[in-house]
């Protein structure tokens, strides 16, 4: 099964994951016991969580995956928000929570300070 995305960090995985669901492709992350268990070593490939599609979906995930890098990037000039269920942080512009499904606060959604 062929590595379509590698990210920095299990959350990014998994949100890619769900972008990718949401999209109709089936993938799985991999590699988040190693990132877990890596410590303080600085991140390199080898230990980066990745996520996987089957051999057909590849094509179709690797350009859903520019959507997906850019709407991340996005997000990154967003505050992350807390999920208030279990407490992951999650990208400014993501709905829901990437661990569990949870809907963001609604104050999240609306005004600034
Ligand atoms: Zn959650």
């Amino acid at each position: 099964m062929p590595v379509v995305y590698s990210a920095e960090n299990p959350a990014e995985a998994h949100l890619c994951r769900q972008f990718l669901s949401s999209e109709g492709i089936e993938s799985r992350v991999d590699g988040e016991i190693l990132w877990q268990a890596r410590g303080d070593l600085p991140p390199n490939e080898s230990t980066n969580p990745t996520v996987i599609v089957s051999d057909e979906d590849y094509e179709t995930a690797r350009a859903l995956i520019e959507h997906f890098e850019q709407k991340l990037q996005d997000g990154r000039e967003l505050d992350t928000w807390s999920c208030p269920h279990c407490a992951e942080d999650n990208p400014g512009n993501f709905e829901v929570c990437w661990n569990c499904g949870e809907s963001a606060p609604a104050a999240q959604q609306t005004e600034p300070l």
